[in-house]
């Protein structure tokens, strides 16, 4: 597979993380980036470029200069194999779990039993998964195993539940009703108005990813995707949607790119809710058998935005560095950054808490894009 890029050289734009909430942001702030147009791109490909800092948005890839940016972006990964969701996070699967299983959002458990019998069913491999036996210390412990039990109310596993929930993962592609969603959500959570298409098209369905197969070891179960490439993740309700993730199947991570939802299920932290579903899919694709898949990258974390530091949330992560892209992990670059603007966990000396220059800019601006 030959990936071809048409390169875009420096760009420079203002800054949407550090303006105040509800203003345009002004010159003072700029980010300053590489860019390509990707014509058509490898899974392995993508994954080398997304680790030397690199994102797709559409067929644009971009790479932010950290050091000449008011508000550095670091990307960030998260171990899946590691992570174990915390006391507030199992509590938003079980609370979720509850209103589809039970109907009204009432305190009654599920019972732990449903969820132990489905852990084998779809996720327990006695090869490669050994999973340590619920705890004896009483229900609460039995109650929630990791990550059976983001499927625990799906119709494709549960026992007469209420409501019919289904989520399906399809190569990323264009409807009216994906289409209609986004633009409620735009609307409602953005208070941006998108009566046309053609930019959901341009950023959240075209791909430059070429689909490859994944190589299991075993035949994965169904709800597994067969290939590398651009999905669509798409939760239904009673048959409506509601919710939709835009995500990267590659080589070594589940890359997510973009997620919108119905606002009226916003009391649920969708958005949450979708990250851990995310983290599960790459932990359930190394657990049948591809073992090159480890990590749920969430995009670019943000240590001076307050609103971007919810990535943080999900432990253990690490941070890329910006100038050998080795990983350092989030507890010990977060007190790099927060004495310092630009951080370099690598090179200590590097560090500096100077603003952004801003000459320079204009002679960026000036190198003509090609071709
Ligand atoms: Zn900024």
């Amino acid at each position: 597979m030959i990936s071809i890029v048409a390169p875009g050289g420096y760009s420079s734009s203002s800054c949407g993380y550090c303006s105040p909430a509800g203003e345009r942001s002004t010159e003072d702030t700029f980010r300053i980036y590489a860019s390509c147009t990707a014509l058509q791109l490898s899974c392995a490909v993508y994954q080398q470029m997304i680790d030397r800092n690199w994102r797709r948005s559409g067929t644009w890839c971009y790479r932010p200069d950290l050091k000449r940016s008011c508000c550095p972006l670091y990307t960030i990964k998260l171990d899946v194999s590691e992570f174990k969701p915390s006391k507030s996070q199992r509590k938003l699967v079980n609370r979720w779990n509850r209103f589809v299983m039970n109907g009204a959002d009432e305190d009654v458990a599920m019972d732990p039993r449903c969820v132990v019998d489905l852990h084998q069913r779809i996720v327990e491999r006695p090869t490669l998964y050994h999973s340590q036996p619920a705890r004896a210390k009483g229900k609460k412990a039995a109650e929630f195993i990791w990550p059976a039990a983001i499927h625990a109310s799906e119709q494709a596993f549960a026992e007469e539940p209420v409501h019919d929930f289904q989520v399906e993962l399809e190569p990323s592609s264009y409807t009216q009703e994906k289409f209609d969603l986004y633009r409620r959500y735009q609307e409602d959570i953005h208070n941006d108005h998108k009566d046309n298409p053609s930019g959901f098209k341009r950023f959240l369905v075209s791909s430059p990813l070429r689909p490859e197969p994944i190589p299991y070891m075993h035949e994965p179960p169904a709800h597994l995707p067969k290939q590398y490439g651009s999905y669509h993740q798409l939760y239904r309700l009673d048959g409506k949607l509601i919710a939709m993730s835009i995500v990267d199947i590659l080589p070594s991570c589940v890359s997510s790119v973009y997620f919108v939802y119905d606002k009226s299920w916003e009391n649920y932290s969708m958005g949450k809710l979708s990250a851990l579903r995310e983290i599960s899919l790459a932990r359930e694709i190394r657990e049948a058998g591809v073992t090159s898949m480890g990590y749920l990258y969430l995009g670019y974390y943000v240590h001076s935005c307050q609103k971007m530091r919810y990535k943080g949330e999900y432990s253990p992560s690490y941070l890329a560095d910006p100038i050998t892209y080795g990983w350092y992990p989030l507890d010990q670059c977060k007190k790099v950054l927060d004495k310092n603007r630009y951080a370099c966990f690598s090179i200590p000396e590097a560090c500096t808490n100077e603003p952004a220059p801003s000459e320079g800019r204009e002679t960026i601006l000036a190198i003509p894009h090609w071709p």
